[in-house]
């Protein structure tokens, strides 16, 4: 279908943006397009402008600051998997960027873009959560920062208010951590996607993150598992008995696997985002 008519602007700014943001009504931003341009072909999106924010100066880039990895909003999913400061410090970041949809996708598709559309499938929601991200945005009132576990409330829905724009997200460099996917073949969405990052000392978990996303309305931690961790010897074993305490409500049943698949595949993919997380502790 063809969208409906819109008008286009190019913001130069995040106050650029905000501004055209507060002067449209109606207006919606668009970075990669790649989620927001499907939605306007059916019709499930009619914005009346597209403020592209996708070229602001600084919106992208992945920089420490703080000792902290601060990773803007803009970037592109190519430019996050092929980045080498994050394969050192942080690889599980780049590697969810890699595991993202297809060549096409990832040069286009942006970070902020990902977060702010929620696909119950996406993949970066698994990995804030893993890492406790932080998402920083400004609004009319000013900047604020929402924890990942706080940010993702349901289906295709955040903490992010219409007039708001994400600029980036930042979190603890964290080298213990990987993700772990199950994938639809044809567009590489999660069908069953976990990430999860252990703090291990003398041979124990001190305690453990554990992101889940696809299975679900919205991506989630899995407590359950977390606290099956906590204290217990760092070996496969315990990782075999807490990823059998992997469960959630309401678990998506679709044309790509039913809610019984998915349970079963939760627990097989928990445990080996747990041992591939553990292997680089
Ligand atoms: C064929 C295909 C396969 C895909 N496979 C996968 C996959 O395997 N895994 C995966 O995770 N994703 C996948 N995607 C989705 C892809 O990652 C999208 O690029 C991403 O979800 C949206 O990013 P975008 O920059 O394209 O956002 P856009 O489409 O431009 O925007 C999406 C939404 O975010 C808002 N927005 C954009 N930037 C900001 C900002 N800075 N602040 C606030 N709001 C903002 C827009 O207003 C819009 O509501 C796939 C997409 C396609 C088309």
């Amino acid at each position: 279908m063809i969208p409906t008519a819109f008008d286009y602007q190019r913001a130069n700014s995040i106050d650029d943006a905000l501004a055209k943001l507060q002067a449209a009504s109606g207006g919606k931003l668009i970075a990669g397009g790649h989620s927001l341009v499907p939605l306007m072909k059916l019709r499930l999106s009619e914005p009346t402008v597209l403020i592209d924010v996708a070229r602001i100066p600084g919106l992208s880039g992945i920089r420490e600051k703080d000792g902290k990895i601060e990773i803007g909003a803009g970037t592109t999913h190519s430019d996050v998997a092929g980045s080498a400061l994050l394969r050192q410090v942080c690889p599980v970041v780049a590697e969810t960027a890699a595991a993202i949809g297809d060549p096409q996708v990832r040069n286009r598709g942006t970070l902020g873009g990902s977060l702010a559309h929620a696909d119950p499938a996406a993949d970066y929601p698994a990995a804030m959560l893993a890492l406790d991200a932080e998402i920083h945005m400004k609004g009319p009132k000013g900047w604020r920062k929402v924890k990942a576990t706080d940010f993702f409330q349901g289906l295709f829905t955040v903490d992010l208010a219409s007039d708001e724009i994400i600029a980036g997200v930042q979190f603890m460099p964290t080298k213990a951590a990987a993700y772990a996917k199950l994938h639809q073949r044809a567009s590489h969405f999660a069908i069953v996607g976990v990430a999860a990052a252990v703090d291990v000392a003398g041979g124990v978990f001190r305690s453990a993150r554990v992101g889940l996303t696809g299975a679900t309305s919205h991506a989630v931690r899995l407590t359950a598992v977390e606290q099956a961790l906590a204290g217990k010897p760092a070996t496969t074993d315990t990782i075999a008995g807490a990823s059998a305490a992997a469960s959630v409500d309401d678990l998506n049943s679709d044309i790509h696997a039913s809610d019984e698949y998915r349970r079963a595949m939760l627990m097989v993919f928990t445990r080996r985002a747990l041992e591939a997380a553990l292997a680089r502790a």
